[in-house]
């Protein structure tokens, strides 16, 4: 039986690892949950799951939760605030730590967790995108295991699996093309947020789903899959595939290109990052490929989504230029959830930001440097909110 937490366990990512623990309870023992705010959702999953410890990030909820709790016979350790959420991500002997935090909020948490020794399911991908510089070389020095649970990162891995990395010539992500891929350029102008957060195949937290719509998610997914395998920014394509059945493609030095296929449900990829390098036999739908309509493939259109151009320049610039990006795009995200811009204002003040940082990146950047960075690029991004 695998130990493992879950941060963010509130949330899409979250939930959905939970669901996989409560259909196979012999292969995985919760130790810790976190969430921001949501403890009542919380409190459900303590009584169902009983980690030992949870963590409660927003301080103002803790005692909310205490008093629930206090009707238990079996009550778990609560800690409070981002120190708690570190503590819950270090705890104990737990083996495997699936970050399901939305957000560069990540970041500290899972360097804390690679130095207790855990192995992370990464699905909180602005976490290697901004600390990318630092985290990797602390995978390295501890020794643990960074295993993507991004669909597309998956399927990447999945297709590596006995493949030479000195083979790989090319990685290919696959792109559903979000909320906005059948409306012309011209009507993005008008669209709102309701518009924004209806995603045609995929049902996730509100970020990421506007990230789809501007397709940032698939420029972010460029750094992460450049993090992740090493590949030169060069040999990292998107194409545009609606079905989203194909979650991306490797090409090796042969030409030959392999694929992973599977219905868009984010459970298979969580679960064989809990699990590699083993599978676990599962009952969930096959795919039928002679019941499917077609399967399609287009070019994304760079003019109508300047986020994918904006991903690959930070990315290449290097530094904490992503950092920078991720940082900008989050607090445009925001502020567009909020209604303060228009969804066509977000890849402007990420555009922005970043050109303000240029002469102050450094391409080996520290921990400090990030954190200082990523603050800067929110107030900067803000700043630009309120122009
Ligand atoms: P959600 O918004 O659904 O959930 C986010 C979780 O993080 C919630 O538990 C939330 O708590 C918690 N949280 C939010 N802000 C903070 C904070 N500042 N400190 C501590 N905890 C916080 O997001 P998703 O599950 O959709 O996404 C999580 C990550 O996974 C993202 O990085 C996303 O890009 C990535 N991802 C998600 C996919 C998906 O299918 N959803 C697919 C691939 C990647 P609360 O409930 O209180 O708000
Ligand atoms: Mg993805």
């Amino acid at each position: 039986m695998k130990k493992i937490s879950i941060l963010g366990s509130t949330g899409s990512i979250g939930t959905q690892t939970l669901d996989i623990v409560y259909q196979y309870p012999e292969q995985f023992k919760v130790m810790g949950l976190t969430t921001h705010s949501n403890i009542e959702l919380l409190f459900a999953q303590i009584k169902q799951f009983h980690p030992e410890i949870v963590a409660v990030a927003n301080k103002e909820k803790v005692e909310n939760l205490k008093n629930m709790i206090s009707t238990l016979d079996n009550s778990p350790i609560i800690v409070a605030g981002d120190q708690g959420v570190i503590e819950v991500a270090c705890y104990g002997d737990t083996e495997s730590i699936v970050t399901g935090i939305v957000g560069c909020a990540g970041l500290l948490p899972t360097i804390e967790a690679i130095k207790a020794g855990k192995d992370i399911a990464l699905a909180n991908k602005e976490t290697l995108i901004a600390g990318g510089p630092v985290v990797l070389p602390l995978i390295e020095k501890y020794g643990v295991k960074l295993l993507p649970a991004d669909s597309e990162h998956s399927a990447i891995f999945q297709c590596l699996q006995g493949i030479d990395n000195k083979d790989l010539k090319r990685v290919i992500l696959t792109a559903s093309g979000g909320a906005f891929r059948d409306l012309p350029t011209e009507k993005l102008k008008f669209v709102t947020v309701e518009d924004a957060l209806k995603h045609p195949n995929w049902s996730m937290g509100k970020k990421i789903t506007i990230d789809s719509a501007t397709l940032m998610n698939k420029g972010l997914e460029v750094i992460e899959a450049h993090f992740l395998f090493e590949v030169d920014y060069s040999n990292i394509d998107i194409v545009i595939h609606p079905q989203s059945i194909i979650h991306s493609l490797i090409e090796l030095i042969d030409t030959s290109v392999l694929a992973q296929l599977g219905w868009p449900d984010m459970r298979l990829p969580l679960l064989y990052a809990l699990s590699w390098p083993k599978r676990i036999h599962t009952d969930w739908k096959q795919l039928d490929l002679a019941k499917m309509s077609n399967l399609t493939f287009q070019k994304p259109d760079y003019d109508k989504y300047p986020c994918i151009k904006l991903a690959y320049a930070a990315g290449k610039a290097g530094g904490a230029m992503p950092a920078v990006l991720n940082a900008a795009n989050e607090q445009a995200v925001k502020s567009f959830l909020n209604k303060e811009i228009t969804f066509l204002a977000i890849p402007y003040i990420i555009e922005k930001t970043c050109e303000l940082f240029v002469s102050n990146n450094s391409s080996q950047p520290t921990l400090d440097d990030i954190l200082e960075a990523d603050q800067w690029a929110r107030g900067t991004a803000l700043m630009l909110v309120k122009k």
